[in-house]
């Protein structure tokens, strides 16, 4: 052994070499299972305690002491339990195997270590060592390894103790924070590799691009998917080009000066750049753009992060498009649209339906509501409602925008509208309006000319009282409610008197004036609604008198002769001298059991009674009278 101080360097030399070994060693054990590794650790700071106690230092004559406590509290607290107590188990069998009489006080001071170790390790609880916790280690160490001493017999404490418990304490705690601090740093180089590696893998695979360019535009670094954005090899490729060498100038041109423009600016900004590959491909990108910075803050670089956006532009100018198209659709469409949301509000509509609505056009806005602008309407005079009722139509038409309708709507104008209501969705509603005025009047005109239709082919061109043919289906109707209603039922048929002489003297034209005025008389008379008039032939007619018994038959009867009497048509031909009518009254009493030629004959008969009598008279049927006739006609031939 050589003086003290070589041996101390010697012993530091030893605890250095060891940490070193497996500082440049471990990497070799990382793809092995974590015991094997920390076994393994363990074994080679044993070694180093062993090796440690055969180079022990003379700090008195006689008085050895070593660094073994060093590298068995480091293996339990870098290497974990599994570390310290094989590295404890190889120091504490090497001393007790060496013997003498400190075999147990080196014993329990290796004991004492290997346990600060390994609690020193379970109190960090996985989290890495800081400079602090490597300095309590030192001090924690210091006091195991004094344990040991302190078992030793009592003359040897008293002769030994003082001289080496502080130098052998000191260099316990310095030799423990030197390669505790090796280690520290080693921990620290490899998880900052770590992180590296994790960051160099993100950002290889990161669908963005990623690069940093020096300040004259040339890559420095790029990952593979700007190499794929640039349609270069692979990001290799890009260091030391520029976007000149890969894209039309032009192209290269603009991003260069966008870049030049953040340079210059020094601030990071984003932007939106479009891009023309040489193969005549387009692409859009959301680029953000930051000066990148030495140590000292000086701009030594661009960092470029881009996105590409071609997919999203694609989409916007697309639903761009749509939206245009769809604006079109509705700007020339010939009918008026609208669509409230679920509240009433006005969503959308198109030039056409304010146009319908011109009196409140200006309200019917997006966002006005459906009830205000029906209030309006009737407000401005547009919409027609009975005044004290605006609040129940506008409930009704609100009621209406929750299912599907289809209704026709009349404008105070005279303007007819067809609206056709779906509900949407969204719980809204969707209302096409069609003008439909022309259409209206149309049908209008198509009605009374199917009435004109209707008058022609049930009314008498003449006297425009029913045809035959149709008073024979009105007689049979009335005949049969009659017998079902067992209400009487009464019949007159009408003569003018003397008329072939009026027709003689007056002549035919002025005949039919005379039948006109006589069937003018038989409509004012009859005034009930299911009373039915008709030209039963020549100048006879007929009278239907639903519900009416013999006695109001008569009156009627009489009450038209008088009315032909008022006329006060002249007639020459004619005793009376003016033109008159005979009428047979024929009826029939609910319960009687009889036909209808029964009744036509019980009138006929009754008006041949009447001319019989003299004209200008009413007469009934009465049954004594009603002896059987041939032919059972007054007519002539
Ligand atoms: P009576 O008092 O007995 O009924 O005598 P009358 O001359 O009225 O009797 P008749 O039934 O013989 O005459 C009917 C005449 O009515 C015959 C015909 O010239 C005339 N007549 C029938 N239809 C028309 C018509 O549509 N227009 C005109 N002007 N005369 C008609
Ligand atoms: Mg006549
Ligand atoms: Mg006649």
């Amino acid at each position: 052994m050589g003086s003290p101080w070589s041996e101390l360097l010697a012993n530091l030399a030893v605890v250095a070499m060891f940490v070193s070994a497996w500082i440049h060693t471990h990497v070799w054990l990382d793809r092995l299972p974590a015991p094997v590794k920390a076994v393994a650790f363990g074994v080679l700071m044993g070694a180093g305690a062993i090796i440690l106690m055969l180079t022990p230092m003379q700090l008195q004559p006689g008085v050895l002491v070593d660094l073994r406590a060093t590298m068995i509290a480091v293996a339990g607290f870098f290497g974990g339990p599994v570390a310290g107590i094989v590295a404890g188990v190889m120091a504490g069998a090497f001393r007790v195997f060496e013997g003498g009489i400190g075999a147990f006080a080196g014993a329990v001071g290796i004991a004492a270590t290997m346990l600060v170790g390994i609690v020193g390790n379970l109190a960090l609880r996985g989290r890495s060592p800081g400079m602090a916790d490597i300095m309590i280690l030192g001090a924690a160490a210091a006091c195991g390894s004094l344990l040991g001493l302190s078992v030793l017999p009592q003359p040897v404490i008293q002769t030994v103790l003082p001289e080496v418990v502080f130098p052998s304490s000191l260099l316990i705690f310095v030799s423990v924070a030197m390669s505790g601090l090796a280690l520290y740093q080693e921990r620290r180089r490899i998880e900052a590799l770590q992180s590296r590696r994790i960051f160099k893998a993100v950002v290889e695979t990161l669908p963005d691009c990623l690069n940093v360019k020096d300040l004259e535009g040339r890559f420095i670094a790029a990952n593979p998917a700007t190499a794929e954005l640039m349609q270069a090899a692979n990001a290799k490729a890009l260091i030391g080009k520029t976007d000149f060498d890969f894209y039309p100038s032009e192209t290269a041109r603009e991003f260069r000066d966008d870049e030049l423009a953040v340079l210059a600016s020094g601030v990071s900004t984003t932007i939106e750049q479009h891009l023309h590959h040489e193969d005549g491909t387009d692409a859009w990108l959301a680029t953000l753009k930051a000066p990148f910075r030495d140590k000292a803050g000086t701009v030594i670089g661009l960092i470029t992060h881009n996105r590409d956006i071609t997919q999203r532009k694609q989409l916007e100018s697309e639903l761009a498009e749509s939206q245009a198209r769809l604006g079109d659709a509705l700007t020339h469409m010939a009918d008026g649209l609208v669509m409230f949301d679920p509240d009433g509000r006005l969503v959308l509509c198109n030039g056409q339906y304010r146009a319908m609505f011109a009196k409140t056009a200006d309200i019917r806005v997006p966002g006005a509501d459906h009830r205000d602008i029906l209030r309006t309407s009737v407000a401005r005079g547009e919409s027609v409602t009975p005044p004290d009722a605006v609040e129940a139509w506008i409930a009704e038409i609100m009621a209406l925008q929750t299912i599907a309708s289809h209704r026709q709507i009349r404008l105070a104008d005279g303007r007819w509208l067809d609206v056709r209501t779906r509900p949407t969705g969204d719980g809204g509603s969707l209302s096409v309006y069609s003008d439909i005025t022309e259409a209206k009047q149309v049908e209008a005109e198509l009605l009374s000319a199917n009435q004109k239709l209707n008058l022609l082919a049930h009314r008498d061109g003449l006297t425009e009282l029913l045809t035959r043919r149709a008073f024979d289906d009105a007689l049979a109707r009335e005949f049969a409610r009659a017998r079902r209603n067992a209400t009487p039922l009464s019949l007159l048929l009408i003569d003018v008197d003397w008329f072939k002489r009026f027709n003689d003297l007056y002549g035919h034209p002025a005949g039919d004036a005379c039948l006109r005025a006589v069937s003018r008389c038989i409509e004012a008379t009859a005034r009930r609604p299911a009373d039915a008039a008709a030209r039963y032939g020549g100048e006879e007619f007929a009278l239907i008198l639903p519900e009416t018994d013999a006695r109001g038959a008569f009156v009627i009867a009489e009450s038209l002769r008088g009315k032909v009497r008022d006329l006060a048509l002249a007639h020459a031909g004619s005793e009376k001298g003016i033109v008159t009518v005979s009428i047979g009254v024929g009826t029939i009493d609910g319960g009687a059991a009889i036909e209808i030629a029964d009744l036509l004959r019980r009138a006929d008969e009754a008006l041949y009674g009447a001319k019989a009598a003299g004209r200008d008279r009413v007469h009934g049927w009465r049954p004594h009278l009603s002896e059987p006739r041939p032919g059972a006609s007054h007519r002539k031939a």
